[in-house]
């Protein structure tokens, strides 16, 4: 392990400044997916501990909300230098605890940094109205303001870029915030802490616990000084968290769950659909909620691109995230292996064909085979379930219409992907399509510069794009009279 990588794995909370261990002094063993090794422990904390970390961020708030958006945005644009400048050990680290192959892990290290760029930015376009007024003698104002305390919740796809897409709004708004990082990955969560001590940035203003999730999330819920709670995960979790934040009324942004459908249309580019297949399907071992779950492929062009997928697959270099060349890591543990082997079985009961894969793979531990399964068909659980694994089910389709009917048969609307040469259809199916997040001729489309987020149930509000601060933003309408104008 690197020097600098040690560096950052912090075993312990980071409150009020502070790296402090839970009351009870009880600890979680994080796993390393790729070894099954012990990496560490962190802190098995619970509510306590997340109320102090609230009132921490609660004083620094008051201090914090006066600070100018542009001393906000040098403090943040260092805090995006000290990332870049430890790029590879923080990917190091993510890799140690997720399993991610470098390159990615490199590469979402750099979307934190840039995210947190973004919006050091943004910050200084906070822009108020002065709204012509229907009164000769009174003024209208609007203005924008801190909402206060933000709780963060994160899974442990992206342990660090999903923490940049929350701190990142809430730092540049003149929010404090408290993080819960997951359980299996939480020390790319707690460098978050290391970085903004490392930059200056003041005591309280970012805290990150770890520990029981029902606890800490129940805390963050119920606690009145919470004024908005942001959340990455599924939308199971998603709707109890929403439940249990009525209570208080806080503002809440979901990023939940996706099926997200892949449809390749007769007159598309078969050998571009493929090459972004790969890349919708593969990224993270299929392991993001904007991984292809379902691909759509018309009739004409069905054999041609099943076969090619296939191919492509076989050819995924799968190893441990820190070896040279490994383009596949392994599945982040047992529970997700037994899901995907379930998925499959039920598939093949049902009809679908394995053309490549379908099984772990030899490297044993919770590595698994890039697996393709041809004659996919509407009564399968992956038409329904997030498969979250290197699983690529393909269905047949005849018409347009037809494509983009299967398309929308979901509760969710996350990402969605299509191949078309034909500009009448790119609007016609862009229009039909219900999702949030559209890639046309393109499977990797997630940027800094553009609003992130579900419809359905798949989720609420925005991140990243000038919308990805409005969630952290208070509107306040302010009627000045007497004026004697
Ligand atoms: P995943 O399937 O990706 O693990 P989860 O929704 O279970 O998705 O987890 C996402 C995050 O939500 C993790 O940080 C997890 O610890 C947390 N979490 C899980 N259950 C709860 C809960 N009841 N209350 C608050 N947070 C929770």
């Amino acid at each position: 392990m690197l020097q600098k990588t040690s560096h950052f794995l912090r075993q312990a909370n980071y409150i009020d400044g502070e790296w402090v261990q839970a009351d009870s002094g009880e600890t979680i063993d994080v796993v390393n997916p790729a070894t099954l090794q012990v990496i560490g422990t962190v802190p098995k904390s619970g509510k306590a501990e997340t109320r102090r970390a609230i009132e921490a961020a609660q004083r620094a708030f008051e201090s914090w909300k006066k600070t100018s958006a542009n001393d906000r945005a040098k403090l943040m644009r260092a805090l995006h230098d000290a990332i870049m400048d430890n790029q590879d050990p923080l990917a190091e680290l993510l890799v140690m605890e997720q399993g991610k192959p470098f390159a990615e892990a490199k590469g979402e290290v750099g979307m934190s940094a840039a995210y947190i760029l973004w919006f050091a930015e943004e910050g200084r376009r906070v822009y108020g109205d002065v709204v012509p007024s229907p009164w000769a003698d009174r003024r209208v104002l609007v203005t924008k303001e801190p909402v206060g305390v933000i709780g963060a919740i994160t899974p442990w796809n992206f342990p660090s870029s999903m923490l940049a897409r929350k701190i990142g709004p809430a730092l540049a708004a003149g929010c404090t915030s408290v993080a819960k990082p997951a359980s299996q990955t939480p020390y790319s969560g707690l460098a978050w802490g290391a970085l903004c001590e490392e930059v200056g940035i003041p005591k309280g203003v970012v805290n990150v616990v770890t520990g029981s999730a029902s606890q800490i999330g129940d805390e963050i819920c119920s606690n009145p000084l919470v004024r908005k709670i942001t959340f990455t995960g599924s939308t199971e979790v998603g709707k109890t968290l929403i439940e249990k934040s009525a209570s208080t009324v806080k503002k809440v942004s979901m990023e939940l769950g996706g099926n997200a459908p892949f449809l390749v249309f007769d007159d598309a580019d078969v050998d571009r659909a493929v090459a972004g297949a790969m890349i919708a399907k593969y990224r993270n071992s299929g392991q993001t909620c904007v991984c292809t779950n379902r691909f759509f492929v018309q009739a004409g062009v069905y054999d041609a691109f099943v076969e090619k997928l296939a191919a492509a697959s076989e050819k995924l270099k799968v190893g441990p995230g820190l070896e040279d060349g490994t383009e596949q890591g392994p599945l982040i543990d047992d529970g997700a292996v037994g899901k995907v082997e379930e998925l499959i079985a039920d598939a093949t009961g049902k009809g679908g064909s394995v053309v490549t894969g379908g099984g772990r793979h030899a490297l044993g531990g919770t590595f698994f085979q890039p697996t393709v399964i041809r004659d996919a068909t509407a009564d399968m659980r992956v038409m329904k379930e997030e498969i979250f694994g290197p699983v690529a089910p393909i269905f047949r389709f005849e018409t347009e219409e037809e494509g983009v009917a299967l398309a929308n048969d979901t509760e969710f609307g996350l990402a969605c992907y299509f191949y078309t040469g034909d500009l009448g259809r790119t609007f016609r199916v862009m229009d039909g399509l219900k999702y949030g997040l559209i890639g046309v001729n393109e499977g990797l489309i997630t940027t800094v510069e553009a609003p992130f987020g579900g419809l359905k149930e798949s989720g609420l509000g925005k991140e990243g794009g000038h919308q990805g601060i409005d969630d952290y933003l208070d509107t306040k309408y302010v009627c000045i009279g007497g004026l004697g104008l």
